[in-house]
């Protein structure tokens, strides 16, 4: 029987949110899901761009409990990987559970409970309040003068305009992270007049995205295809990591191999433009299907690199003096990673606010919790692994802990957040772990703005795995409901 006095409010539907909620309707908790938008997916409904292709194998990017045999490609295309995420939802039911067009506001602790006020002037009252809102969900835009004098059309990334026409059109794109390259690229091949604004190169991995066979296909549905193939993805994961964690061979040979795509590039002058200046894997590496070097030397794509001075009404003008006329701006210009729950309101134990907790720094235990908030749960919040696991099998890991910890609760009738030294001890474990990862050494990257340590796992795969396995209830405070403040 459903349980109806103890009750989970989870914030957003995008991957994370719809794993937690199918795992709380498994456990047949009472539970509500409130997303701001009118769709589940998260970032795949909200990219829409020309030329987004996932960057992991589909085959490492499904939930686990609904096994997909029919991904079109090694890796698919954007479109796809929503229409994944959609069949789920209805599927399994979750949208039931959903309400949607409705913003959580704000969340405050009290009284044992979280109690949360929606924009739609809504209140409701949780005993257990997670925050699946995303690490880049919320669009930054530059502050570059004359931003808003642009005469044409201009979006970000996240927010691609459908009605404006490939065709006719001087495309500007600033930008040279993932969605940069992938929409330059895809803009190049489509004939289109485009010029891609960078501060710096990238390096840029250039793979081949192959049509998956029927015989792939087949070996999956063959009797334990599906488990053999699931155990040889988990073996690539954690024999695929190992570069980005440690100096050695294996991080030579990639480099190795990152330098020699540039050699698809024939001039000198461009490639020394395209050519990075920091070290491979410090930041996210953008993923090229139809080749970005090739793309980019087509008469009709070209590189401009430097500091943008202005935005005017018809062009964009930069520090050397070049002047470059437009008639669309594309901003692939990222997101505030820091912004995780934020805007919304959170408020935990003393009135503290998150936005006071983390003022000094962004802080975590294992990504999922942080003191002072009794009863809240972030899934893929600071500290989670964003560059090194797949999301899905990360979630897993988190979701897995975060139930042991709630039915622990329940069990006790108490509320449950992680102490302040085990979240100190955490994050010391962490900090350990950076020297000799790709993610230090003075290159600069969305983990480490505004921080003492980038806000990654910089830890094998496999010891996620046995972080969230092994979590000590020692390492958390139960505070009897009837006492929580
Ligand atoms: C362009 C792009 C490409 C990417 N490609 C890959 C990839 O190839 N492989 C990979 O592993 N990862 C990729 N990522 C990372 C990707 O974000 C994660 O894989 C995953 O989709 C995150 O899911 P999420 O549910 O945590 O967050 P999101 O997908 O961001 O979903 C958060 C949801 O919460 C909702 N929400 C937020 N705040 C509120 C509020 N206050 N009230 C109500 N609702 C709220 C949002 O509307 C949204 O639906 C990519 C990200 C981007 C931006």
């Amino acid at each position: 029987m459903v349980d109806r006095e103890f009750r989970v409010v989870v914030v957003g539907a995008g991957v994370a949110g719809l794993f937690m909620a199918e795992t709380l309707r498994r456990a047949r908790i009472d539970f509500t899901v409130y997303e701001k938008a009118g769709d589940v997916g998260g970032t795949w409904r909200d990219n829409t761009f020309p030329g987004l292709f996932v960057d992991v194998l589909s085959r490492q990017y499904e939930f686990p409990f609904q096994p997909n045999y029919n991904w079109s490609r090694k890796y698919a295309p954007a479109t796809e990987i929503w229409a994944y995420i959609k069949n789920v939802a209805r599927h399994r039911g979750l949208t039931n559970f959903i309400r949607f067009n409705e913003e959580v506001t704000a969340a405050r602790f009290s009284e044992g409970r979280w109690q949360i006020e929606t924009a739609a002037g809504r209140t409701d009252a949780a005993d257990v309040f997670v925050c699946a809102t995303g690490f880049l969900h919320k669009p930054l835009l530059p502050n570059i003068p004359g931003r808003d004098s642009f005469a044409g059309p201009s979006f970000h990334s996240a927010r691609w305009d459908h009605s404006v026409p490939y065709e006719g059109k001087r495309w500007g794109v600033i930008g040279s992270g993932a969605s940069g390259v992938q929409i330059t690229e895809a803009l190049a091949w489509a004939g289109c007049d485009v010029t891609q604004f960078i501060r710096r190169a990238q390096w840029v991995h250039i793979r081949d995205n192959p049509h998956t066979t029927w015989r792939e296909r087949l070996k999956l549905h063959l009797p334990g295809g599906y488990q053999r193939e699931q155990r040889r993805l988990w073996q690539m994961i954690n024999d695929g990591d190992s570069w980005r964690l440690y100096p050695g061979p294996q991080r030579e040979a990639m480099e190795r191999e990152y330098r020699s795509y540039l050699d698809y590039i024939k001039d000198p002058e461009l490639r020394q433009k395209l050519t990075p200046d920091y070290n491979l894997g410090c930041t996210r590496i953008p993923k090229s299907d139809r080749n970005y070097y090739e793309a980019v030397q087509l008469p009709n794509a070209h590189i401009v690199k430097g500091h943008i001075e202005s935005i005017e009404p018809d062009g964009i003008v930069m520090a050397d003096g070049t002047r470059v006329a437009l008639d669309v701006l594309v901003y692939a210009t990222g997101f505030d990673p820091h912004a995780y729950m934020r805007p919304m309101n959170v408020t935990g134990l003393n009135g503290v606010t998150i936005d006071e907790a983390w003022k000094e720094k962004i802080l975590s235990y294992g990504g999922i919790a942080l003191p002072g908030f009794p009863s809240l749960f972030m899934l893929y919040g600071p500290f989670s692994p964003v560059n090194n696991v797949p999301v899905p099998l990360g979630l897993e890991q988190e979701i897995g802990c975060i139930m042991r910890l709630i039915r622990e609760a329940r069990t006790r009738s108490a509320t449950v957040a992680p102490t302040v030294a085990a979240t100190e001890k955490f994050l010391t474990r962490l900090a350990a772990a950076f020297p000799g990862t790709v993610w230090v050494g003075g290159c600069k990257n969305w983990y480490t703005s505004h921080q003492p340590t980038p806000v990654l796992w910089p830890l094998p795969q496999s010891e996620h795995q046995r972080f969230f396995e092994e979590v000590p209830l020692e390492d958390f405070e139960f505070m009897p409901t009837s006492e929580a403040g």
